[in-house]
């Protein structure tokens, strides 16, 4: 197999090429395009199982506020966006809210959990 990337990992964003046998079976050494290493684990940890932050907002109650800004703990797989999103647009958290504050534990399962990210005041309704 042959895949292309574009490295998000800086702003250099070298183009990245990946042959190996399988998807499955992709090492740094089949990588090219990189100027550093990091690049080279981003295009195998792109092949084996691709990750991306997930930030976005929550309905809210209890402010003059309708929307808090959130984000996920850590890198959620490609796969899930979607479904983690669904399960976002679901939740309504309430008000007063803390940075760092987690309003889904665990989503879906992965053991990442949906924060905030902002101080969001209770007040004013
Ligand atoms: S390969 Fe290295 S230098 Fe190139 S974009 Fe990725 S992190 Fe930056």
């Amino acid at each position: 197999m042959e895949k292309e990337f574009i490295c998000i990992v800086c702003p250099k964003g070298c183009a990245l090429k990946v042959t190996a046998v399988s998807e499955s079976d992709v090492k740094t050494s089949d990588v090219t395009g990189h100027q550093c290493k990091r690049g080279a684990s981003y295009a195998v940890n792109e092949c084996i199982n691709p990750v991306r932050m997930l930030t976005t907002t929550v309905r809210v109650t209890g402010s003059r506020q309708q929307l808090a800004p959130v984000k996920s703990s850590s890198p959620l797989p490609k796969a899930l966006l979607h479904e983690c999103m669904a399960a976002v647009n679901d939740c309504t958290a309430k008000t007063p809210l803390k940075v760092g504050d987690i309003i889904i534990k665990n989503i879906l399962g992965t053991g990442i959990d949906i924060i905030s990210t902002s101080n969001s005041s209770g007040a004013g309704r």
